[in-house]
């Protein structure tokens, strides 16, 4: 069976299920942060329908998920919000908004407010944005979390942010950002602060939240977070994580209490053709993001990592 299909999704479920994980979208952990749990979170980046398809499937294995919405037009679709807020799943906000005002803060916060009222119109009656996820855009020198250095997310009624409120030190995490699950170097931005970077941030620094694993570095000095990486591999008796029948094993091992999935929807599909142009999309991404990590890694020392591309 090919990997990345809803085929091979379907299966992951299942063995999801088979477990006593508990499945929570992003707001539930917030608030009960069950003690065994599978966090499963999707951006919804692009191809609204292959959300959606994902959406149901999780429906009918009575599986509720966060889908975090980009506010463009091709995934701004009322209606497909519509159809899986009413599927039980939580809707929250995937905002780009320093992206959109140039990297400019107060430009920045003027969009978050109006972008998510949007969102909260489409939904008013249906359900509540209360979470909000940041898009990852590896050409950008900024972060669009860096807006949470100078505003605080809650005071605009959002109540948990995955890249600040989640403990990574307590839940692995795992992501399928360049359609592999393995520990790519090639993330350019992906996901968790430094715990010292997190400390700068206003909304942590009220939430006293921290940080935890450091796992994808742009350079060559990242190396605690592999090493947490591994260590939580052996426990769970895996060596490596790089396909879906690796996460399935290490769902299945129920040696790790807490796991994360990022699952971005658009990059799962079972039309042949399709599939094929994902891969192929994937690959070309993927070597432009080596060149833009080892770009940055011989003209500046820092750790970019930010979500799912
Ligand atoms: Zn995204």
């Amino acid at each position: 069976m090919r990997d990345f299909t809803l085929q091979k999704y379907e299966s992951l479920l299942q063995a999801i299920k088979s477990t006593d994980y508990a499945v929570s979208t992003v707001h539930g952990f917030l608030e009960t942060a069950p003690k065994k749990c599978i966090i499963l979170r999707h951006d919804v980046d692009r191809a609204v329908n292959r959300n959606l398809e994902m959406a149901k499937l999780e429906y009918r294995y009575g599986i509720r998920s966060t889908y975090y919405f980009r506010h463009v037009e091709e995934t701004f679709k009322p209606e497909a919000i519509l159809q899986i807020a009413n599927m039980g799943h939580e809707i929250g906000f995937h905002y780009e908004v320093m992206d959109k005002a140039n990297g400019n803060p107060e430009k920045a916060i003027e969009i978050f407010k109006r972008e998510l009222e949007d969102l909260r119109l489409i939904t008013r009656g249906v359900t509540e944005i209360r979470t909000a996820c940041m898009h990852g855009n590896p050409l950008k020198p900024w972060s669009n979390r860096d807006l949470w250095k100078k505003y605080d997310f809650r005071d605009f009624g959002i109540e948990g942010e995955p890249y600040f409120s989640i403990d990574y030190s307590k839940v692995f995490y795992l992501t399928d950002t360049g359609r592999t699950w393995a520990d790519l170097k090639i993330r350019v931005k992906d996901t968790i602060d430094r715990p010292e970077a997190n400390s700068r941030s206003k909304a942590n620094a009220r939430q006293g939240v921290n940080a935890g694993i450091e796992r994808t570095g742009s350079g060559s000095d990242s190396c605690s977070g592999s090493d947490l990486r591994d260590t939580a591999l052996a426990a769970a008796g895996v060596k490596d994580i790089a396909s879906t029948d690796d996460v399935i094993r290490l769902v299945e091992s129920q040696k790790l209490p807490r796991i994360c999935l990022l699952v971005h929807p658009n990059r799962w599909c079972e039309d042949p053709g399709g599939w094929a142009k994902e891969l192929v999309f994937q690959n070309i991404k993927n070597v432009g993001k080596a060149g833009i990590v080892w770009y940055r890694s011989r003209t500046r020392k820092k750790d970019a990592m930010t979500a799912g591309l």
